[in-house]
């Protein structure tokens, strides 16, 4: 337990998560990521860590009303929201919580692989609405184990994913900036040159401005009529737009999406298109990946204000 005031920041906290942060620094504060000039400038001059969760972009504007800040400490792996060149610029670390919840993500992906595969949602309203017992089959679905699954990103969860799907003789293909060391995968130097070797398609990447559409129009459309694809990084790494005309269109096979631009307000013309399934951003939704990524966060900032190494940096 410290005294130092630390500024827990985002809505996205659930009040098990703030009391967690809260109990071990006494003095904490709370404020909406859009509204920190309304603390006081004397409270504002003591803060000297934030606690921060969600998807509000968190920049200069917000890091210079605080003059002590020295953490940001994101709960998530992905800290696209925070402007790490504008904390850097500043002497801010960012830490974030990453590899707890690899295992979570890449179920997540595996699952909507399979769910979209078999046709599970439509099968579970097949059982419930009577058809089934009414004596209809559902129509036949498709195969994945045996076929071919490109990844882009081979970073943390990509790898975990395609160890998920070697172990359904799958035949794996990815895309990263760099070659990797892997077992027999095929590498890629682009994303197009990716989605034509194969039938699925699986994003892994970090968000941010960098790999915006980094998933084109055309490495959608090179996916072709059997092609699926499957999204659990963040809604700007495709072009959204040329991903429901695909989908709508019938000019791809499907979609598996967990992240999408403007949550959780996504564009509505997805809620139309059957061959889609939707998830809320639930990649890392378990109570225990939820829980390690908590305490994570929390080591980051007590390490912090105990003047200790970070256990998760990412400037
Ligand atoms: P990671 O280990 O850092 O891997 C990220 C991958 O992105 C790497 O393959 C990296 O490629 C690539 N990349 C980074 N910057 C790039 C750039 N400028 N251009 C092209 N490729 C770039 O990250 P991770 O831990 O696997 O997490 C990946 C992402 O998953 C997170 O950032 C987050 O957005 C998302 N995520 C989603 C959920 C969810 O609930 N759905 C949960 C957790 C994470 P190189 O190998 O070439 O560097």
């Amino acid at each position: 337990m410290t005294n130092t005031p630390l500024l827990i920041l985002g809505a996205a906290f659930s009040s098990e998560e703030r009391a967690r942060l809260e109990a071990a620094h006494s003095a904490s504060f709370s404020a909406a990521p859009d509204a920190v000039s309304e603390l006081s400038e004397a409270t504002r001059a003591t803060i000297k860590a934030i606690a921060f969760k969600g998807h509000t972009p968190l920049n200069a504007a917000t890091m210079d009303l605080l003059p002590n800040l020295g953490l940001i400490a994101n709960y998530g792996v992905g800290y696209d929201a925070i402007n790490v060149t504008d904390a850097s610029a500043r002497g801010i670390k960012v830490t974030n919580t990453p590899d707890v919840l690899n295992d979570d993500v890449a179920d997540i992906a595996v699952g909507m692989m399979i769910a979209q595969s078999r046709n599970m949602v439509a099968g579970d309203a097949w059982v419930r609405s009577g058809t089934w017992a009414g004596g209809e089959n559902l129509p036949l679905n498709r195969k994945m184990s045996g076929s071919s699954v490109g990844i882009v990103g081979l970073g943390r969860i990509g790898r975990d994913i395609a160890d998920r799907l070697a172990a359904f003789k799958m035949d794996i293909h990815y895309h990263a900036r760099s070659e990797k060391e892997t077992p027999n995968w095929t590498y890629h130097a682009d994303v197009v040159s990716l989605a034509t070797a194969v039938d699925y398609l699986v994003i892994a990447l970090v968000g941010g401005k960098e790999t915006e559409k980094y998933v084109s129009a055309e490495a959608i459309a090179a996916l072709g009529p059997r092609g699926v694809v499957i999204n659990i990084s963040r809604g700007s790494t495709i072009d959204e737009d040329a991903l429901i005309k695909a989908l709508a269109d019938g000019t791809i096979a499907g979609a598996g999406l967990d992240v999408f631009n403007d949550e959780p307000k996504i564009d509505e013309r997805f809620y139309d298109l059957k061959t889609a399934i939707l998830q809320p951003h639930q990649g890392s939704g378990t109570v225990e990946t939820r829980r390690a990524m908590a305490e994570l966060q929390l080591a980051n900032v007590s390490a912090h204000l105990a003047g200790k190494d970070l256990l998760t940096p990412v400037n």
